[in-house]
């Protein structure tokens, strides 16, 4: 049976200093896995990044991870997901994990994780995708990222309606299913996950 969505998960590939980022990226994990979705992330074992995918998989979902060959060389790759493509560049896997994904979900994470974050944000402002994008907020770790936007709002570089793009809420099954909707799609438990 072919997955109800796919969700593009953004996040650290270090776990972080706070049990709740652990905790966040498990309850991620298994929302997607007892919603029948499928996870599309960057395919990595390490971190934030090899726990929401054990976490899927766990809880019966599908895996698809997007790992540029570098990274497999220096052995961060999944292997156990239930695809995983070996891409030559960054923006190839960048590409590939846009286009497979309903919609995308930023956790805690550093660089690597703004990065990919803006760039599906910016992406969806300028038309080149309309899927939806949202910040998962664990403990106020975006506080002060949510709150310097703003004063770019303020400031009259960007409009209220680029914000509002960004979903931001910190409980994880409001979050990702206020994302799986607006991507016109639905997401129903499965039965024995009940
Ligand atoms: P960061 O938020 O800086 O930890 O970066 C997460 C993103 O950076 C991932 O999606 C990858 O693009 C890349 N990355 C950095 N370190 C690793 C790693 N050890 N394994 C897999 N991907 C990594």
């Amino acid at each position: 049976m072919s997955p109800a969505f796919s969700l593009c998960v953004y996040c650290g590939s270090k776990p972080g200093k706070h049990p709740a980022y652990e905790t966040a990226a498990r309850a991620v994990g298994q929302w997607i896995g007892t919603h029948q979705g499928q996870l599309v992330y960057g395919g990595g074992h390490n971190g934030l990044m090899g726990i929401v995918a054990d976490a899927t998989q766990a809880a019966g979902g599908r895996v698809v991870g997007i790992i540029p060959a570098t990274m497999v060389e220096r052995e961060w790759a999944r292997h156990s997901c239930d695809e995983l493509h070996v891409v030559n560049t960054m923006h190839e896997r960048k590409h590939m994990m846009m286009a497979r994904a309903d919609a995308f979900v930023a956790l805690p994470g550093g660089i690597g994780t703004f990065e990919e974050f803006f760039e599906a944000w910016t992406w969806r402002q300028l038309g080149y995708h309309d899927k939806p994008v949202g910040l998962l907020n664990v403990e106020g770790y975006y506080d002060r990222l949510l709150s310097f936007l703003e004063t770019s709002v303020a400031d009259q570089f960007m409009g209220d309606w680029q914000m509002n793009l960004i979903h931001s809420d910190a409980r994880v099954p409001e979050l990702l299913r206020q994302l799986v909707e607006e991507a016109g799609l639905t997401a129903e438990p499965r039965l024995d996950a009940l």
